[in-house]
This record gives structure tokens, sequence and C-alpha cells, in this order.
């Protein structure tokens, strides 16, 4: 199963990741599953839900990446706005929320590191906060897996998604991941009942029963071609520590900021220059880099034009992410040569940099 080889580079116990679908479909199944155990009583949970009301809150934050917002509101639609609504909040106004409405909310639903800014919250403290008001939590760790160090069984996290094609290198459209706490199995309901959850599939039974472990989040047929290359990306992993691909991240992205740095002292960036839109100490944010400037497309073009594989996240953020495992320290101080030359001569004016992909 591809979930234990996930399963490690995660900290969760043997047999509670399946590999399948993508984060938002698993999204979708697990506030669902979330929702219904919190809102039947929470028999497998803590004291705190003893005295909790019925409630219909997901709380999110509203810079969270959209599609994790939309499920709940796609949900929502579903099940009406009072079994589900979304309440969504700035980032730092998460742990004041829980702790003055915490009794009136039932799901908490984070991405880990955030997409534009590489902000990081803390899953463990976030969790046991969320936990003594008997929330219960949901981590999108989308850029977190395969690049920083979790712990999620020992953090006692309930339930996580994430996807394989970003630090896992699995290659584009890999699929999705998602974790399930075994204490949650017995009550865990997911609405999407295909016959690859059936605890019976080959059966063909004519009622759904579902699976006991977690392969109850599996729907239909898996996409195999998809999986193979991603089972032989994941052996990777059993060669290296987390905690040292943690280290060689933030190396990178310290050695990147050294070069621009030292490049740009050479040469007047001013009225062009690009405005540091993270955390400037890389060891407080994700594996990545983020730059505003008014024409980012232009210049994340201009970039991919010369080979440097960069993203827009709009409106106006330029994100450059180092994969550790495949990136050199002399490819990072090449991809900033290229960068400051952009800059200096602005080729991202060049027209065919405006032209508007669909994928940025
Ligand atoms: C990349 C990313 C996704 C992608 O979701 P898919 O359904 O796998 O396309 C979701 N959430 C976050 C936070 C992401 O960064």
């Amino acid at each position: 199963m591809i979930g234990n080889k996930i399963a490690p580079i995660i900290g969760a116990e043997v047999d509670t990741v399946i590999c399948c679908d993508s984060i938002s479909v698993n999204l979708f199944k697990l506030l669902s599953a979330a929702m219904l155990i919190s809102q039947s009583g929470l028999d497998t949970f803590n004291k705190a839900s003893e005295t909790k009301i019925h409630s219909n809150k997901v709380l999110s934050q509203n810079d969270n990446f959209p599609t994790d917002l939309y499920m709940v509101q796609g949900l929502s639609n579903l099940v009406g706005e009072q079994n589900c609504e979304l309440l969504s909040v700035k980032a730092d106004e998460i742990v004041s929320t829980i702790e003055k409405y915490g009794h009136e909310i039932s799901v908490l639903m984070l991405t880990q590191v955030n997409f534009r800014n590489g902000d990081i919250h803390d899953i463990k403290a976030i969790t046991e906060l969320a936990h003594s008001f008997g929330i219960l939590v949901i981590w999108d760790l989308a850029h977190s897996a395969g690049v920083l160090p979790l712990e999620l069984t020992k953090w006692k996290v309930d339930f996580a998604v994430g996807c394989t094609y970003k630090y896992l290198n699995g290659g584009p459209g890999a699929p999705g991941f998602a974790y399930v706490a075994a204490q949650h199995f017995r009550q865990l309901q997911q609405p999407l009942s295909g016959w690859m959850g059936h605890k019976k599939p080959f059966a063909f039974d004519h009622n759904y029963e579902k699976s006991v472990g977690v392969e109850q989040l599996l729907c239909g047929t898996p996409s195999i071609i998809s999986m193979s290359i991603l089972d032989a990306a994941l052996d990777v992993f059993s060669e290296v520590s987390i905690d040292e691909i943690r280290h060689k991240s933030i190396a990178l992205n310290v050695f990147f900021q050294t070069c621009i740095k030292h490049l740009s002292l050479k040469i007047d960036l001013n009225s062009e220059s690009l405005t540091l839109a993270c955390n400037a100490d890389a060891s407080q944010r994700g594996s990545q880099i983020s730059y505003q400037h008014k024409q980012a497309y232009e210049i994340c073009q201009a970039l991919i034009g010369r080979g440097v594989i960069a993203d827009f996240r709009a409106p106006d953020i330029l994100r450059i992410g180092f994969s550790p495992l495949f990136l050199s320290f002399s490819d990072v101080q090449k991809a900033a040569d290229i960068l400051v030359d952009i800059m200096r001569n602005k080729t991202y004016e060049q027209p065919q940099y405006s032209v508007r992909n669909a994928v940025t």
C-alpha cells in the first residue's frame, strides 16, 4: 500500500494513510465525515464534547488555498447551511476565534503552509487548543509533506490531506493522500461510498458496507500508472530523513537570498525592485520564497522562458519553490542570476511574457 510509504514521512502510524483522488475530493470526504462525527456526539472523542452544542461551523482561514474553502461551500450547498457553514477569519485571528467561539465550532480546517507567503502554522499547538473545545481538526499538508518534519500521530491530528505532486515528487497529476487517526475509523462515514471503499469490493454485494480501516476512504478505480510513478518517487525517502531534507531546504533558501543580495549590490534594482512578501527568515517559512511585484506574472513567464520554473500566484506574487531532493546549490545560483538579469534588463516587458496562460 502506497499510503504506508507516505505514513512515515508525515509521522503517521502504519495503515492510517491512503493514497487516492485529489486534495479537493479527499477534503470533501473528510469534511463531511468530520461534521457527521462531530454532530453525532463524538463518542470516540474527548470530554470537551460533553459540553458541546450542536454546531454547523467549519472554521478556516480566509486566505487558505481556494479549493479548500470551495469544498466547504460545496458541502454547505449540498447539506444546507444549517448543517455546514464556513467561518473564515484572518490567519492571525484563528487562535483568538477558537478561544472565543470554540464551543460553537465543529471542525477546524487549515493548511499548515500558506501557499502565497509560506507562513507556517504550529500544528501541535493549534490542534491541542482545538481539541480542548471538542473541535475536530483537518490539516492540509500540500506544501508540508516531504519537506517539513511532521508528527501527525504524536500531535493527535484527527484528519489530514495532502498532494504528492509537490514535495513528494510524484509528478504532474499524481494522486493525493488522506490520513485518518485510527480512533475515528469506526465512526467514519464518508459520502462517496464507491465500490473500492467497500469491505469486499469483488463480492459485488448489493449494499454498501464500508471497509474497516483507512481504505474506507477509497471511492473508485485508482490511477495505477500515476501511482506506480509515485511509488518509485517515494523510495528515495527511505534513504534520507525529513530533518536532512528540511536542513537542505533552508540552506537552499538562504543561499538564494544571499545570491540575490550580492547580485543586487552591483546593479540598481531600485524602482523595479522586488518586494519580499514572506518571512525573511527561511527557517520560519515553507520551502519557498515570495516576492510581490505588479508585473509578477510577466516576471514569472520570463523566468520560465529561461528554464526557471516558478509560480505566479494572483494577484501579484512571484513564488519560487525549492525542492531539496533534486535541486542543487548551483541550480539555485543560476536561478538567482537569471532573476536579477531579467529585472535589470526588464526582459519581462517583452510582449510574449504578458500572454496569460490557463495555468500560472
Ligand atoms: C496544491 C494545493 C491543493 C491542490 O488541490 P488538488 O485538489 O489536489 O488539485 C489544495 N490545497 C492546497 C493548500 C494546495 O497548496
